[in-house]
Order: structure tokens, then sequence, then C-alpha cells
């Protein structure tokens, strides 16, 4: 891989990279034509990431199409398709990882209380895989945006020479965020899930500015589907994920919420 990203960087329009842990949807194919619309030639990753999963996590059933991803990439003018086995990834094991990266801050609340280990599995997978590609540039959609706030911070504090480019959430037209989990809702789940970005329209829309009269509205709207279980529901700083005592522009308002076995995020700039 490292030899191949060379290569194509030797072409002199430098390279984009664009990692994924596959079952590859719109989302993903919308980071991809952005990667290419900057003139690089792109590299996407596909690997299903077992550090960044908690014990009780979805890991086995992650949904793997290799095959289909192939294609989506192709289409979306990905030049290299990056799929490592994990004994290259982890030549030691993930049960006995010599070697983390932990970002400290960022990555403290929210997703990071709720699955511990998560964003630690997460940073040392993407350090792994910048040294291995070596990009100029790297797309990270805002459908994770705890993530994409980690990943600019360790970027910024381990010195690394990319730049970190966020694309915005693509959704259904029904406006549900689009996600590889959401094959796992069942139809009746399915159609209750759009309460999520709902309920942060209607948060984005009010122009209330305090945090606490947000949060209640978010989860009066998710209250009126009793399946939809909250996690959490926190308006928070855009750039440090701490909480705030009023709203300014960049703040941003996020959700988790569970239905059935499936866990959905969302989140939307304020
Ligand atoms: P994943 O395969 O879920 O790890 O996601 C790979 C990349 O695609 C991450 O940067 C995600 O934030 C991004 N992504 C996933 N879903 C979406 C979406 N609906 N819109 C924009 N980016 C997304």
């Amino acid at each position: 891989m490292a030899t191949a990203s060379a290569a194509l960087k030797q072409k002199g329009a430098g390279v984009a990279f664009v990692p994924t842990m596959g079952a590859l949807h719109e989302g993903h194919a919308t980071l991809m034509r952005r990667a290419h619309e900057s003139g690089a030639a792109v590299i996407t990753s596909v690997y299903v990431n077992p550090t960044q999963f908690g014990p009780r996590e979805d890991f086995n059933q992650y949904p793997r199409t290799f095959d289909a991803d192939c294609a989506l990439c192709e289409q979306a003018g990905v030049s290299l398709v990056f799929a490592p086995a994990d004994e290259e990834m982890y030549p030691s094991g993930f049960a006995a990882v010599s070697t983390w990266v932990d970002e400290l801050q960022v990555a403290k609340r929210l997703e990071g209380e709720r699955r511990p280990g998560h964003f630690r599995g997460v940073c040392t997978v993407v350090a792994k895989l910048f040294n291995i590609v070596q990009p100029d540039t790297a797309f990270f959609g805002q459908k994770d945006y705890q993530q994409l706030k980690v990943i600019e911070r360790m970027v910024r504090d381990l010195r690394y020479p990319i730049e970190i480019v966020p694309v915005p959430t693509v959704c259904e037209a029904d406006g549900l965020a689009m996600s590889s989990r959401n094959r796992y809702l069942a139809p009746v789940e399915r159609a209750k899930a759009t309460v999520l970005s709902r309920a942060l329209r209607a948060a984005s829309e009010s122009g209330e500015t305090d945090p606490l009269q947000l949060e209640a509205l978010i989860k009066d709207v998710v209250a009126g589907v009793p399946e939809v279980r909250l996690d959490y529901a926190e308006v928070v700083d855009g750039q440090t994920l701490e909480r705030i005592s009023r709203v300014r522009p960049g703040d941003v308002a996020l959700i988790a919420a569970s239905l059935g076995a499936t866990r959905l995020i969302d989140n939307v700039i304020l």
C-alpha cells in the first residue's frame, strides 16, 4: 500500500484518503466524490477495526459487503482500495496491543463515555492507516461529529502533515442520516428512526440559545416515539465538545438513541 500510494503521489496531484469500515452507502460515496473533486488520487480503506468495538457491541454482525463496496468505490472515482488483514494491522494481535494512540480531551464525553475504548481504537487504527497511506488530505463525515473532532485533535497533537476535510452528513429522503447500521433496522423501526433528525431539526430551527432548553426540546420530540430509547441529547461546544452555558454559531447538538438492538447517532451544527 505504501509503495502504491507513493507511486500515485509521484503523479503530482496528491493523495486523498477516505477511511471506512465498508458496507458502503451514498454517505461514503459523497466523501469519495469530494476527495476525487479535489483533484487528488483517491485511496479508500475498507477495514472493520476490531479494537473500536466494545465486547458487547456489533463487531461480529457488522455488515461486510466487499464486492459491492469495490464497485461503489470505482463509481465514485477511487483509484485504490486498501483492505488489510487483521494480522497486518495488529501484528501482535488485538488482545495484546502494545502501542495505543489515545486522545484524552475531545474523546472524553458523549460517545467516549458510553463506549469505553472506542476512540482509542479509532485513533490507533487511523494513525496506522495514515502512516501506511501517507495521504495529503483525509476526508471524514460530520455524521460522526465527535470522531471528526477527535481525529482533528490527534492530527494537530501528533503533527501529522495531513489536512482533515470535513464533509456534511448525507441523509435519506426522510431525513434519517445514512449509516451502515441502518440496515439492522426492521421496517417498523426504520420508520420510527426519523425522530432523531426531526428532533435535531426542531432544535436548530427553534432559534433557542439556552442549551438546556434545546436539550429539553430534543428530548420532548424523541419522547413522542416511545420505542426510541434516548441515550443522550446534548448541546456542546463545537470544537471541544464540552458543556456550554449559551449557544454560539458552530456549537453542536448531538443525539444517540437505540431502537431495538440498533444504536443510532446524529447531530446538527447550530
Ligand atoms: P464508517 O464506515 O461508518 O466508519 O464511516 C466512514 C466515514 O464515512 C466516516 O468518516 C463517517 O463519518 C463517514 N460517513 C458515514 N456515514 C455518513 C453520512 N451519512 N454522511 C457523511 N459521512 C458519513
